[in-house]
């Protein structure tokens, strides 16, 4: 997707902080980090929203997820605990519609998700 800013980055043409790579799957550091670590897990092929999402990407979800867990622990956020979010549509605070999983961590984060 051209126009698209996270595939911009994936494909090289804008810069990111890339913390890891596979065949599917990307994470780069968040620009305006919430959190000591902010680390935003997103798959490669362009996929606007969590919602778009079906059957067909069962494996993919997964592999996200593992990914995520596998950057927090490499993070250092293992011990300690991080947040894996996911903002998916207007109402949900999507910003940028690549579907992407927030890896949050490195303070206490707060109880509320509003
Ligand atoms: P969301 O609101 O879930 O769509 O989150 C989008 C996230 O992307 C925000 O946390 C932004 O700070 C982050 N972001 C936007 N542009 C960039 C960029 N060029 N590089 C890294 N993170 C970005
Ligand atoms: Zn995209």
């Amino acid at each position: 997707m051209a126009d698209c800013i996270f595939c911009r980055i994936i494909a090289g043409k804008i810069p990111g902080d890339f913390v890891y790579q596979d065949d599917r799957a990307v994470v780069i550091r968040d620009i305006n980090p919430q959190a000591p670590k902010h680390l935003l897990v997103m798959p490669k092929e362009h996929i606007a929203s969590l919602v778009q999402t079906g059957s067909g990407q069962r494996d993919l979800l997964g592999h996200l997820i593992h990914v995520a867990n596998e950057v927090a622990r490499s993070e250092g956020l293992s011990e300690r605990g991080y947040r894996v979010a996911v903002n998916c549509g207007r109402e949900g605070g999507q910003l940028v519609p690549h579907i992407h999983f927030h890896v949050l961590g490195g303070r206490q984060l707060s109880g509320s998700l509003g």
